[in-house]
């Protein structure tokens, strides 16, 4: 596996640190003081404009649309969508226009949603922000735009929600291998590797990695969107599509790949009560910020399956911390 063959730039600060999560793993641990270790890898410090797990696909995307000879690019995602602000970021810092497009997917019309949080980071990038309603076409709609900016003489790149395709997973598998990296140095067995899944180019590239470096190391999603069967589909043809751009095809089966959508609750971006304890948990023993739409209902799904019993005592668990902490301004009424 030689991802040096991709062009790549650099964005993020690389490797992110893998901590332990020590008081969580104590609070968690049965009454005999037995249970899983919990350790974390912070994505969430990728430093690019508050950081997150968007900015390591941004690598490989951003050098493709530079490679590309592109002076604009063009993305989409919800209105607190962490992908547009770390896009945004990373056009301000290439000197590259960006254009958002925002899904209204939680219909929601309060001031700290629509204006805080992610959308005042996009505006501060100086990205030009487009509305579209609930299940628009999103796709569709930065086709239209990008063929009315080629109109103007621009030559706009366009970015798939969640910059999830087979150039943005080789991000996640890059992460696979600096995390199996660090683990070596500090003589870490991992069994687990637990991170929120929506647009899936996360698990896929991680899936990639793993299976790529028969590593052993299992990988599962917590959905934030979709039900189980659709979100393992999309993991699975996305995982499939990355393995054959870099030259592994074949490698990716369906036992690769699973997601567990039992904590998306209402729906995407909505919150649930296992979240807001997840986040404080996690703000109280640890110091660590999550965020509303998708770190903090993967940890609530981790905290689930630890009471249940569902990982064995000895076993060692990394949750890899997508980032996103910033929406936290976007739902006051939650958190307060
Ligand atoms: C986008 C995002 C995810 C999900 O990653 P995908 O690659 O889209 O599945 C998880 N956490 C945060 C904070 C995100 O912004």
């Amino acid at each position: 596996m030689n991802l040096a063959r991709f062009p790549r730039i650099r964005l993020a600060h690389l490797p992110t640190p893998l901590e332990p999560l020590e008081r969580l793993s104590r609070h968690l641990a049965g009454p005999d003081g037995k249970g899983p270790r919990l350790w974390i890898k912070r994505d969430d410090c990728t430093g690019l404009s508050t950081g997150g797990n968007k900015t390591r696909k941004l690598e490989f995307l951003m050098a493709d649309a530079l490679a590309k000879g592109a002076d604009t690019v063009i993305t989409q995602g919800a209105t607190q969508s962490n992908h547009a602000r770390q896009t945004a970021a990373a056009a301000a810092k290439l000197g590259l226009a960006c254009h958002l497009l925002l899904e209204d997917r939680t219909g929601r019309r309060d001031e700290a949603y629509t204006q805080s949080a992610n959308v005042l980071l996009d505006r501060l990038h100086g990205a030009e922000i487009g509305h579209r309603p609930a299940g628009a076409d999103m796709q569709a709609e930065m086709e239209a735009l990008a063929e009315r900016l080629r109109a103007e003489g621009k030559r706009p790149y366009v970015i798939p929600g969640g910059g999830s395709n087979p150039v943005g997973s080789l991000g996640y598998v890059y992460a696979a291998q600096e995390l199996l990296g660090q683990a070596m140095e500090l003589g870490l067995r991992i069994d687990h590797v637990i991170h929120a899944t929506g647009s899936a180019g996360t698990q896929a590239g991680l899936v990639v990695g793993m299976v790529g470096l028969n590593s052993g190391v299992a990988v599962l999603g917590i959905g934030v969107s979709a039900p189980r069967a659709p979100q393992e589909a999309k993991v699975l043809a996305l995982a499939q599509e990355t393995a054959r751009h870099l030259g592994l095809p074949g490698i990716i089966r369906t036992e690769h790949v699973a997601a567990n959508c039992d904590y998306v609750g209402q729906g995407y971006g909505i919150a649930t009560q296992g979240m807001v304890e997840a986040v404080r948990l996690m703000a109280e023993l640890e110091g660590i910020l999550l965020d509303p739409v998708y770190s903090g209902k993967a940890m609530a799904g981790l905290i689930d399956l630890i009471r249940k019993g569902h990982f064995a005592p000895d076993s060692n668990i990394v949750f890899m911390h997508t980032g996103g902490s910033v929406g936290l301004f976007g739902y006051p009424e939650a958190m307060a």
